[in-house]
């Protein structure tokens, strides 16, 4: 699948679940309404939307939400594409909050899963109850223990924000190189309508100058083909990498497309262009149709987005594209 562009798109997120078990402040409003149930795909409709997307080139899927963990018998979901690793799917990893992997991690790895990327953006029980709402900092970290415990590679995601973590860099930063984790720090997107987006807002150019004070950062050729910009860590030997959607472009190598648990297919996290893929799946007319309406997405994806903040670039929230 190449785009107009010349970028080849060989990576899909699957957001699973547009609900969560948190309501972490720069992504949901705390009253959010979730999708009605009936909307969704089915697991066993989201399988076979991932196996077309596989035989038409994606080599990498990535499973979000929402909470992906929280979707009924996500597992069986994961257990089935586990099962197209080496016959086109090269990596099949998940984006989770963590606290429910300590029940999940061993499954996860029982399916083919070896990395799994956790957000936690402070190590500091109130904050953590703060920033997530609904959260509880010891079951994530008992998460994240569980993972590493069953032998899955963990990346940290922390959301940067202005006056609630902005003093915990260099505290996550060990913490994570105690522990054997990369670290991605994320600027926040201007997506949906939440409350003190711009009051919280952190530019990271000023972050990576401060943390260059106190750590040996060196520029990494490493590149997912996202949004990360990596430098290596001398102290620790880990990554760290920098999400900065508004001070940076990162589009010219983007190389995926998101999926939404209505089977909605979004080329740009931050554009509307979308096609809906739920009316083709259930055509009954084989995968002609389906693979028709993918190609017609990808031959429509734009060449970036068009993020500013102080403005709501997009209405539809992070979880439900899938972040
Ligand atoms: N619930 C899972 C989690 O929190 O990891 C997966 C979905 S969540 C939407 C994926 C990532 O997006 C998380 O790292 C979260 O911190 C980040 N995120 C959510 N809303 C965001 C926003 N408005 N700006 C930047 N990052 C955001
Ligand atoms: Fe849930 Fe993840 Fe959004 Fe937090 S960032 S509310 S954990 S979907």
């Amino acid at each position: 699948m190449i785009d107009p562009f010349g970028r080849t798109v060989s990576y899909l997120r699957v957001s699973v679940t547009d609900r969560c078990d948190f309501r972490c402040v720069y992504c949901m409003a705390e009253d959010m309404s979730f999708l009605p149930k009936a909307e969704l795909l089915s697991l066993e409709e989201m399988e076979r939307l991932c196996a077309t997307f596989i035989r038409m080139g994606v080599k990498k899927l990535r499973l979000t939400g929402g909470e992906p963990l929280v979707r009924r018998n996500v597992m069986s979901l994961i257990e089935g594409l586990g099962q197209y690793l080496g016959h086109g799917l090269e990596e099949l990893t998940l984006t989770t909050n963590g606290a429910q992997l300590a029940r999940h991690a061993q499954g996860l790895v029982a399916a083919g899963v070896r990395r799994v990327n956790v957000s936690l953006d402070t190590l500091d029980e109130r904050r953590f109850a703060a920033i997530t709402r609904w959260g509880r900092l010891a079951q994530v970290l008992a998460g994240i223990e569980a993972a590493q415990a069953a032998g899955l590679a963990v990346k940290i995601n922390m959301v940067a924000l202005k006056g609630m973590n902005d003093d915990e860099f260099d505290a996550m930063l060990a913490w994570c190189g105690q522990r054997g984790f990369d670290l991605c720090l994320i600027e926040t997107m201007p997506m949906g309508e939440v409350t003190h987006r711009e009051e919280t807002h952190l530019p990271l150019a000023g972050v990576r100058r401060a943390l260059a004070r106190s750590w040996t950062l060196s520029p990494d050729d490493y590149n997912s083909g996202g949004p990360a910009r990596y430098v290596t860590v001398a102290e620790t030997g880990r990554r760290l990498g920098f999400i900065t959607p508004l001070s940076h472009n990162f589009c010219e190598s983007c190389n995926r497309v998101r999926l939404t648990c209505t089977g909605t297919l979004y080329m740009c996290l931050g554009q509307e262009d979308a096609v809906d893929l739920r009316k083709p799946l259930r055509a009954g007319t084989g995968d002609a149709g389906l693979e028709a309406a993918i190609r017609q997405g990808i031959a429509a994806k734009p060449e970036g987005h068009d993020f500013a903040i102080g403005r709501v670039a997009v209405a539809r929230h992070m979880s439900v594209t899938g972040g």
